[in-house]
């Protein structure tokens, strides 16, 4: 039989899409809803001033949601600029043709950083004095001005110079040849916290440092403060722009959040239905028998697994939806496939289609679902799913 097949590799015209574009949608996905991003973003455009700036935060391949499709979208949604955290994702961006102003979060210190910052028209936060006259050394070799901004540490303890340096750091920088300052900004530590207090305290270092700088006749042009948690909580710290993440991404920051904005989850993970069998009782199902069936049970396999970033640590406990009903996971969730108990849905087929997180008739499973089980948060869900998942936009039929 085999010997008699043809030898060549050229596929004869065939009724199958066998496209990458296709095959993708075969095994396992994460559907990405540009429609609910637009609104997302449509939503918080409406809760801000107008004369605050949206600056929507896309690092991290916007949160695992596909970084160049998610700027396009925010973009022509009401953002107007663009914060990533590391150097390689500002590129990335560039290289997609993203012509809107980049916010480099993270801290870039060596000279060839610098070189390729100033290449790709990214904007780096500095973050202390040395680093300032690293950068104007650099910048003067490289005869080229950067537009940058500066971060002080209000109490997160992370980058920045501290509150209470910050008439130096700035002064400093504004001396110095080469950078030009686009904003100044610091960084909340328990903005979704419903007690505001060291918010609060943040707020007042914020502006007592803000208050001497400008007392020394440097009149920064753009003040900054707030994520998510921070735009939905207090509108005093919304300042001339707001840093959004997890709201445009359809998830609130903390559940006394919910009732400020309507917000749409964009991200839903999908996969297939690979076999269906029957059970006797007693049988172990998966790695180390942690499952065990009490009677003839019906099971399905499903092709998603901790390869593509489904947590092993939900194993037994994690519920999918199918035919719009809860069905429960079982057994230890392998690298690639896991299986289900569907002795509810006799008639389950192979092809079907499994909801992980997102929607199913009335049913819904959410990112906060899994994070709460988990003990972790929403943001590390979002960022978990691997890129053997293809982002693909959402299905119309
Ligand atoms: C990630 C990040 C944000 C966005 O935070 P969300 O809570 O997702 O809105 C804002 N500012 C900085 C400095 C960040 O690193």
């Amino acid at each position: 039989m085999l010997s008699q097949e043809p030898t060549t590799n050229v596929v004869k015209k065939s009724r199958y899409n066998y496209q990458l574009s296709e095959i993708i949608r075969q095994r396992a996905w994460v559907e990405i809803d540009q429609g609910a991003l637009s609104h997302n973003v449509r939503q918080l455009r409406a809760f801000l001033s107008p004369s605050t700036e949206l600056m929507a935060v896309v690092k991290a391949d916007a949160y695992g949601h596909g970084a160049i499709t998610v700027a396009q979208t925010v973009l022509r949604s009401g953002a107007t600029r663009l914060a990533i955290a590391t150097l390689g994702e500002g590129i990335e961006l560039r290289e997609a043709g993203i012509i809107a102003p980049i916010v480099v979060l993270g801290a870039v210190n060596n000279p060839e950083e610098i070189a390729a910052l100033c290449h790709w028209n990214l904007e780096p936060t500095i973050c202390t004095p040395q680093q300032a006259i690293t950068f104007s050394k650099t910048l003067a070799e490289l005869e080229q001005t950067l537009l940058v901004h500066l971060k002080l540490d209000t109490g997160m303890s992370r980058l920045g110079t501290l509150w209470h340096q910050a008439t130096e750091f700035v002064t400093l920088v504004h001396k110095l040849p080469y950078l030009k300052i686009v904003s100044i900004y610091s960084h909340l530590a328990t903005a979704d916290d419903p007690d505001p207090t060291v918010m609060k305290m943040q707020q007042k270092r914020f502006e007592d440092a803000i208050h001497q700088i400008k007392a020394m006749g440097i009149d920064p042009p753009c003040l900054h403060l707030a994520n998510s948690a921070a735009v939905l909580s207090d509108r005093s710290l919304h300042y001339d722009l707001v840093r959004v993440g997890l709201a445009m991404y359809g998830l609130y920051p903390a559940p006394h959040l919910e009732s400020t904005i309507n917000l749409k989850p964009v991200l839903q993970v999908k996969a297939k239905i690979t076999q269906v069998k029957t059970l006797a009782a007693g049988t172990g199902v998966s790695y180390g028998y942690q499952y065990i069936s009490k009677q003839d049970i019906k099971i399905a396999v499903v092709s998603i697994g901790y390869a593509d970033g489904i947590p092993r640590n939900l194993s037994n406990r994690l519920k999918v939806l199918l035919r719009g009903q809860f069905v429960q996971q079982i057994g230890a969730i392998t690298m690639d496939q896991m299986m289900l108990d569907v002795s509810n849905l006799p008639d389950v087929e192979v092809g079907e289609i499994v909801t992980l997180i997102g929607f199913d008739g009335k049913n819904s499973i959410s990112a906060d679902d899994w994070a709460n089980a988990l003990g972790t948060i929403s943001w590390e869900i979002l960022c978990s799913f691997k890129h053997r998942l293809p982002r693909i936009g959402k299905r119309l039929d």
